[in-house]
């Protein structure tokens, strides 16, 4: 698409038809450049871990096994605006093969990734997530997991949705063994 707007102004002939304008992208001010990214993210439950969920430790017995706390959310999240940016995978900035990141809070990724587009010209619009969990109830919760990600990404609380879900007893989620979250993720290139 770049170039679009260059070649038109040296080809007369592409000025001068009406139908240009109309079959081809624009590039100018009225093209959006927003874009969309997906991420989701699975933990086994065990005994011995801090449940942690966008940042916040939830008082349980169990919690996710992972090489960091294993913030299902955060690394969604993570995910998401990584996708959204086509920047790679969570497991590709942080390997968990990487001393550097071992026991790290998942938090530290949201500030790592929210610098990686910030770097590639990005601006983030909005997230919005959903953590599965049969127990324990998130709802008393949520609104310091939206504070401590926006917090982390550098927007505003507006900007993060978090919903929690049980799993209604069906699966791996409804038997209590494993936490997910799901999460999608709005940005939007920066015009210089
Ligand atoms: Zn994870």
């Amino acid at each position: 698409m770049r170039g679009h707007g260059q070649r038109s102004r040296h080809g007369t002939k592409a000025t001068r038809t009406t139908s240009h304008k109309a079959i081809q992208p624009s590039n100018d001010a009225h093209h959006s450049s927003l874009r969309i990214g997906f991420g989701n993210d699975v933990h086994r439950l065990a005994s011995g871990r801090k449940l942690i969920l966008g940042g916040v430790h939830i008082p349980f017995e169990l919690g996710p096994l992972g090489h960091s706390d294993g913030d299902a959310v955060a690394h969604a999240i993570c995910d998401a605006l990584l996708g959204a940016a086509a920047l790679g995978d969570i497991g590709q900035h942080f390997p968990d093969t990487s001393p550097d990141w071992k026991d790290a809070s998942s938090l530290d990724f949201l500030r790592h990734v929210a610098a990686l587009l910030h770097m590639a010209g990005y601006a983030l619009v909005n997230v919005d997530s959903t953590i599965e969990l049969e127990k324990p109830r998130l709802a008393p919760f949520i609104e310091q997991m939206r504070a401590n990600v926006a917090d982390a990404l550098g927007i505003t609380v507006e900007s993060v949705s978090v919903k929690a879900k049980s799993g209604e007893g069906i699966g791996e989620i409804g038997r209590g063994e494993a936490v997910r979250a799901e999460a999608v993720a709005l940005i939007s290139k920066q015009r210089l």
